[in-house]
Formats: structure tokens, sequence, C-alpha cells
């Protein structure tokens, strides 16, 4: 009925789990979610979405969200007002600033958070606090493809749309368990494999199930994809199937490459990786007869002691092969979180501004410093793997965590968990009382995307804006007014009435977004950047130059770093990585009941042989012993992991989590920790 139907609300928003960027709109009644509906105008799904962005949605009402600020008193805490948590903060912060100087402070900004959100983090951090020492989750992701994009082709970001993906006459996937980790984008590239006739070669540790569809699939010994790929290239430069119109009109240093990559060759690729010759002489034709190719990759290859040059390696062969600048074609890391891609782009970087300017070059300083009438600081500041060694040398004192639950993520989380007890005071920003909030000293009640205003950016660079859904529960408020009540608190007199204020203010500043306003993303509407001053946006990246002053991109040789061994005590390796249901540590998807009625918890695979070797039945309990710590886990014996490798969804933070065996090796370049490459012994504790 008419009456029934006044108090039902429909808005869009942004899907708040992976970076593959859904939109959709969601039908309420006061706060009950009735249901999700897709809508044809979305840009990146649709009318396409996966299990978490139709059933994840029942953890914004879980009874477990915090609605008050929370302070420390001895081993609990009470319930506070917000003038009291502030004033403590406030405090806080300037008795450790003025003992110890703005560097003994720390900031995590979240990729779960708006574009806003994250430009207000940083903007606290340098301006207010006057460190920076700032950062944000995807340290622990994709800093290295980023890593590796900046020194061949000079942006950060994937070089075309889904789009491109979809209309591309090869794929590549790398490391990356597409169909779990980015269902809606992964169910693309299945269509267009069967509709489209598009290739698929899939190099993978554990045969997932886009291995499975794959034309040819490869699983190459942990940590040597470099190797291969290197090896791919230097074998197609031999035949002369490099690009030579592309190489020699918009690539520098393709000598100096040359005489690099000389030494990869398929023998002793072979011997490295395990990969036939045969098979790498087919993936160098197979790029060789495709008009267009994309190569899409994910942890499987960044989160190696050689992150970087790997993503390199790749941007390398794009380049040979004369992969980029056109449609169809290009690098394509896939981001994770929703907004891992915003929030390095809106500067919660240690050495970067907003949209990448470094934080060491003078004339950018000094347009921020006349914009925020401050003086910057002008060195880089930690990343969040060296604020826990700072932590640990005594160097930080006090740390300000928004929307990260990096007791759990963090790699090694014995030594993070050690780190936090050093802290003299800790402030951690969620939705939950995390694992990482039972080591705050203050925690301030946050509220998730459908009960804020904003905008994220997707693995496309696509920026779309979410509508308030809901109103914040209870006391909890968005990020982004709580950092503006912390910098006030502390005398900065922002004055932002809404996020579209704080956009405004970015787009000033960062020559990415200089066109970016909320009228241009009304509704469905997006925008990819970068974005001219008129609005144009840029759905395909160097059309007709790459960003250089001389407008070429650079063959970057890189060299292979051997994975972290350890003696033949830890025999097991262990694969990391996701399962469709979850999220991450499960924070939200275990507040969900659609999901945890199909998925209540995680499991080891188990290769058929080593179970044979080992008396692992399916349900079996084992422990996993490596240096660092020990798990519990129930055993799942599947053909999808081969030998002695076995694969250990992440998504748990109980007795099971992952980051209780990993170390705090680090990839050589960004540190972003190196946690595929886990060795472990194996204890068999009971058979059913
Ligand atoms: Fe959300 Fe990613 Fe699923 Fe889309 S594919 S609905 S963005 S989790």
């Amino acid at each position: 009925s008419a009456m029934r139907d006044e108090k039902i609300k429909k808005t869009k928003t942004v899907c708040t789990y992976c970076g593959v960027g859904c939109s959709f709109d969601i039908w309420t009644k006061d706060r009950k979610i009735l249901k999700v509906e897709p809508h044809p105008d979305a840009p990146a799904n649709g009318i396409s979405t996966c299990i978490k962005g139709k059933f994840g949605w029942d953890f914004v009402n879980s009874e477990e969200r915090l609605t008050k600020p929370l302070i420390r008193e001895g081993n609990h805490f009470r319930e506070a007002e917000w003038e009291e948590a502030l004033t403590l903060i406030a405090q806080k912060f300037t008795q450790i600033k003025n003992e110890h100087g703005p560097d003994a402070l720390s900031f995590i900004s979240s990729s779960k958070c708006t574009n806003e959100e994250s430009y207000l983090m940083q903007k606290l951090a340098r301006a207010v606090i006057g460190t920076n020492n700032i950062d944000n989750c995807s340290r622990y992701c994709q800093t290295p493809a980023t890593m590796g994009l900046f020194r061949t082709v000079g942006y950060g970001g994937d070089s075309g749309t889904i789009k491109d993906i979809e209309a591309a006459e090869l794929v590549l996937i790398i490391g990356s368990n597409t169909s779990e980790s980015h269902p809606v984008l992964s169910t693309r590239v299945k269509r267009a494999n069967k509709l489209n006739s598009q290739k698929l070669i899939v190099a993978d540790l554990r045969k997932n199930e886009m291995a499975e569809r794959s034309d040819l699939f490869i699983q190459p010994a942990s940590g040597t994809d470099l190797v291969w790929l290197s090896a791919v290239t230097n074998y197609i430069i031999e035949q002369g199937w490099e690009d030579h119109q592309f190489l020699s009109n918009r690539v520098n240093g393709f000598e100096n490459y040359l005489s690099s990559i000389k030494k990869f060759t398929l023998d002793e690729a072979e011997k490295l990786s395990g990969i036939p010759k045969e098979q790498m002489i087919q993936i160098a034709k197979m790029i060789y007869e495709a008009e267009s190719t994309v190569v899409l990759w994910a942890m499987g290859v960044t989160q190696h002691s050689g992150g970087s040059d790997t993503s390199t390696a790749i941007s390398n062969l794009l380049l040979v092969t004369g992969n980029y600048g056109r449609p169809h074609t290009g690098a394509y890391p896939l981001r994770g979180h929703n907004n891992v891609q915003g929030a390095s782009d809106f500067g919660s970087m240690p050495d970067r501004l907003p949209s990448y300017e470094k934080i060491t070059d003078g004339s950018v300083r000094e347009k921020y410093e006349r914009a925020w009438g401050v003086k910057l600081p002008a060195e880089p500041g930690l990343n969040n793997h060296e604020m826990v060694a700072g932590i640990h040398d005594g160097s930080v004192k006090a740390m300000y965590l928004k929307g990260e639950e990096m007791g759990i993520v963090d790699s090694n989380m014995n030594y993070v968990h050690a780190a936090y007890e050093k802290l003299d005071f800790f402030v951690v920003q969620d939705l939950f009382l995390s694992k990482t909030a039972e080591y705050a000293d203050v925690v301030l009640p946050a509220s998730p995307s459908l009960e804020k205003e904003g905008t994220f950016t997707n693995t496309e660079r696509r920026v779309q804006r979410l509508y308030e859904v809901l109103e914040p529960l209870g006391d909890s408020k968005p990020d982004w007014k709580i950092i503006m009540d912390v910098a006030n608190q502390l005398g900065a007199g922002w004055t932002y009435d809404h996020p579209s204020d704080i956009m405004a203010e970015a787009a000033q500043l960062a020559p990415l977004f200089a066109g970016v306003t909320y009228e241009r993303l009304e509704g469905y509407s997006s925008l990819v950047w970068p974005v001219k001053p008129d609005g144009t946006d840029t759905p395909v990246l160097f059309l007709d130059e790459f960003p250089f002053p001389d407008g070429k991109a650079r063959l970057h040789p890189v060299e292979w770093t051997r994975p972290v061994e350890f003696d033949d005590e830890y025999d097991i390796h262990v694969n990391n990585g996701r399962l469709l249901e979850h999220f991450h540590e499960g924070n939200m998807t275990y507040k969900s009941k659609g999901i945890t009625s199909k998925t209540p918890r995680t499991f080891l695979e188990v290769s058929p042989e080593l179970a044979s070797e080992r008396g692992i039945k399916d349900g079996s309990l084992v422990r996993l012993i490596s240096p660092y710590g020990k798990v519990k886990v129930q055993c799942v014996v599947t053909d999808r992991v081969k030998g002695k490798e076995v694969y250990l969804p992440m998504n748990d933070s109980g007795e099971s989590a992952i980051n209780l065996i990993t170390s705090s090796y680090a990839d050589k370049d960004t540190d972003t920790p190196a946690y595929k490459e886990v060795k472990a012994k194996l204890e068999v504790l009971e058979t059913e």
C-alpha cells in the first residue's frame, strides 16, 4: 500500500567489500535492509553482484557494533561521551608531540574508508601533528604493484577498465584467486572466454576455479614468477616478436634492458620454476599472436620478498609486446578492498601527497603549505611496517589507527601485538571492538559505508559516490567527522559540512582529480582518473603518452630474489588467500547470517599426496608450526593443491589465523610482508 511504501527507502551505494566496485540500490525500512537491487546503469557490474554484495550487510545492525567511545581503565573499557574521549586524545597527542616530537606519532588510514576520509587522515598527520608517518593497508597487498607500475609506466593504477579486460583477446592471470577474490570481474572473463573466444592463461600454485577454466594452466614453484615471466619476454625478443614500432616510439631503455634479460633462458627458468620450456614457448606464442593482451595479478605476485620486481617484470613484458596505450591492453593489479586504490590516491602514504606527488618535492609542499597555512615536514615518514619496528625500538610512542584489523592482518602478529603493548597511547577507530582495539587506550565508534556519504575508487580507477542509506547507529559517527573532531580538538579549526567540501579541496590541490565534483558523480555517474578540470575522464591510460617528462615509458631491469627458505625442518609451504564467502579476517562477514550459515569456519587444504603420507583425512585436526608461532586447523583433502603445498584461507581471527605463523620478511622495495613465503612443519593432532 502507499502508506507502507512511504517508509521504504531506496538508496544507491557502492559495495564495501572488494575492489571491483559494484554499485547497487539498497531498499530499507527503518534500519531493516529489505533487499539489494542491482541497477543496469552500474558502471562496473551492471546487474551482477556476488554473495558478499548481496547478503553481506547484517553486520551493520550487529549487536556488537560500538555505539559509544570507550576509554581504558586498567584491564577493561568503560563507555564515555565524545567530549571526554576527544579531550583525552588531544591531551595525549599534544603531550607526546611536545615531549618526543611529531614523529613519535603514527597514523594508519583505512582502505575501507572513503577518499575524503583518507585525505583528512593524511592532512591530520601532516598539517595538524606535523609528521609524514601515515600509511594505509595497501602496504599489505598492492604497494609492490604500484611500485612496478611507477617505475615503468608512471601511474600506479589499472591501465584500463573491466570492459577492456572483457574485450582483450588474451588474459593472463598471475597469483590471483580471481573467482573468489573479485567475483564479478571473474564472471566477465568467464563469459568472454566462452562467447568471444578470449584466451585465458592462469599461473598459480593452486588449481583455483579460473585455472580449471583456462586454456593453459601453469603451476610455477612459489616465488619464481619473475623468472618464467622474464624468460618468456626474453624468448619473445629472441624470436623477433617484440613490438618494434612501439618500442622505438614510446619506450626508453631497451638496450639496457636487453642486456639484463639475456640470462633468463628457458633452460634456467625451467630449472628454477618447474615450468616446462614448451609451456613458456606456448605462452610467448599466445601473446605474440593475440591482438591485445591484459595481465591481471594479485597477492600471489606481490606478497613476496621480490614482489615489486615481479610486478615490474609483468610491466616490462607488456611494454616489449606493445600491450599498453591501446584499448583492451595493459596491466591490472586487482585491488583487494573496496578503496585500496583511493586510500593511496588521496595521500595516505608516507612519501606521497594526494595524486602521488612527492613529499620531497619543494614546489608540491609549497602548494599544500599555502592551502593549509602550515609548514610541512619534508622527509618521508614511516610505513606501517616501519611503524611497528619504531614502536619496538621506542621511537614511536603513539598510534591512531582507523578501520583496520592490523593486529590480525599484519604478518607475524605476535610481534605486532608485543608492539601494541609498548605504545604509550593507542587510539583505534572501528565498527567493532576488534582484536586490535583490545590493545587500545581509546576506542572510537565509527560508521560503516551504509551510514555515510563519500566516494570510493575501485580497481579501474573509477570514482563513485555512495549515499547515506541509514543514520549512524547510536553515537557512532562517519570517520570524516571523527577525524575533523580530533583535528579541531587540537585547534585546527576545520569547517567541512559535507564530504563534498573535502573533495572540492582535494580536487583543487591534486591534479589527478582536478575535475572531480559531486555533481559529476550524481547517482550512477562515475569518473575514471585522471580527470581534467573540464570533467573529461580517462578510462584508458597512456593513449598518447606516459606520465614522464619525455612522455615515454621506461623498461626497468630487474633481478630475481630467491624466496625466503628455512631449513628442512620446516618442510611445508603454506600458501594463503581468500574464500569467496568471507572477507579478510571476517570482521564483517562472520557477522552476516546469510554467509556464516554457508561457510561457518576456515579450513586447511591438503594435497592427496601429503594426506596419504601423514594419514590425514577430511576433518583431521592439524597444527602448523613456524619459527614465529602456530595455528590449529581442520583439513580438507583436495587436488587443488599439490605435494607439500597447503592452502590456508586468511579469513580467521582465532587459532587458525594465518598471521600467527607468518614472518616479518618483506618485499625489499616496499616493505609489503612476504605473506606467501611461509614455511612450517605439520603435526597431526587427531584423525576421525
Ligand atoms: Fe562487492 Fe566485489 Fe562482490 Fe562486487 S564482486 S558485490 S564489489 S564483493
